[in-house]
């Protein structure tokens, strides 16, 4: 782990309210105290070896509850980065999804103003201030309607000069059509946005393969696929977002040693180590790090090798992108 610690790292697949710290959760619910939030729901949080998707997409909620003000969302997304710099993390992709809360006078647009306010307010605060460097997906989820989901692509289009660099689709996995999507992620791409797309993340032949033919920039997860999904997705060459934790902790794949993450690398397929949700999950990138190479056993060079070559799959412009795997390089060259 301490090796794991000490390599800087790209961060491509994190949810902003997932990645939550545990004591900022307990803390804004026990302000809302007398409300719907019952402590015991917040509770389930606490670390624990197994938790189905569907009881994960219950907590989301839990959290979604306790997290509506743009105080709150300011704070979570000052705190994400904090918690990120400090586990040398100096590239993050970070998502969310915007929300319209009018009972809570939220709209989507001061949902994405609280959460500049707070890469603001980290960058304001840190003597570590360029040791991090930030980038935002806007997140469509399945719950949504085309509508919605159009209006959260207009949205990421809109906020390009802010750091949003992509959509990204997510949400529980069995809830929801792809086709009800495509036209928000046709406009992000055809407004030059890249797109990032959750799938497999249950057994879904017929979406996985409509998704792998839309061919989205990054796909996250695919898990659960069958000998010819493993064939085009292979043929796709479309880079894997991996989140190990999560994966096992759901149940979407039964253990480490189990996990797909061996054959993709093994044949040379691009894949990303990610947390996915720091908070829910209970863990770092480094911790993602320290997984792999022990279920995996990969040499350290192998881990270097897997931090840089996540720059490659970053959607920032290819001049930007060439700077940052140069900065990796050099900061890798002195990680030994
Ligand atoms: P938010 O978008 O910042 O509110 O982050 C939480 C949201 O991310 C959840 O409500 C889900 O929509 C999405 N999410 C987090 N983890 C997962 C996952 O493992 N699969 C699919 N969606 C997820």
């Amino acid at each position: 782990l301490v090796f794991c610690q000490a390599l800087p790292k790209i961060e491509l697949h994190a949810h902003l309210n997932g990645s939550i710290r545990d004591a900022t959760l307990r803390e804004l619910a026990a302000q809302l105290n007398g409300t719907s939030i019952s402590m015991p729901d917040v509770q389930l949080r606490t670390q624990q070896a197994s938790r189905p998707l569907g009881e994960c997409f219950k907590l989301f909620d839990v959290i979604h509850q306790i997290t509506t003000t743009c105080a709150a969302i300011t704070r979570i997304a000052r705190e994400v980065l904090a918690d990120m710099a400090a586990d040398n993390v100096v590239y993050a992709e970070l998502r969310t999804t915007p929300k319209s809360l009018p009972r809570h006078g939220m709209t989507k647009e001061s949902y994405m103003s609280a959460v500049f306010q707070g890469i603001d307010d980290y960058y304001a605060a840190s003597s570590r201030a360029h040791d991090i460097q930030v980038r935002l997906l806007l997140s469509i989820d399945r719950r949504q309607s085309t509508d919605e989901a159009l209006e959260t692509a207009r949205l990421a289009v809109q906020l390009r000069d802010k750091g949003v660099v992509g959509l990204d689709l997510s949400g529980n996995p069995s809830v929801g059509q792809w086709e009800t999507w495509v036209p928000a992620l046709d406009f992000a791409r055809q407004h030059g946005l890249r797109v990032a797309v959750h799938a497999g993340e249950v057994y879904n032949p017929e979406e996985t393969a409509a998704i792998l033919a839309w061919a989205p920039d990054r796909l996250g997860h695919m898990c659960c696929l069958d000998a010819s999904l493993e064939q085009q997705l292979l043929l796709s060459r479309v880079p894997i977002e991996l989140c190990l934790s999560s994966n096992v902790i759901t149940g979407s794949v039964p253990s480490y040693q189990d996990h797909h993450f061996a054959a993709l690398h093994n044949g040379g397929h691009s894949v990303v180590l990610c947390t996915d949700d720091s908070g829910v999950f209970a863990t770092t990138l480094s911790r993602e790090y320290a997984i792999a190479a022990s279920a995996f056993t990969l040499s350290d060079e192998q881990l270097r090798q897997l931090a840089l070559t996540a720059a490659d799959h970053v959607f920032l412009e290819p001049g930007e992108r060439q700077v940052l795997r140069a900065r990796m390089e050099q900061l890798l060259g002195g990680s030994s």
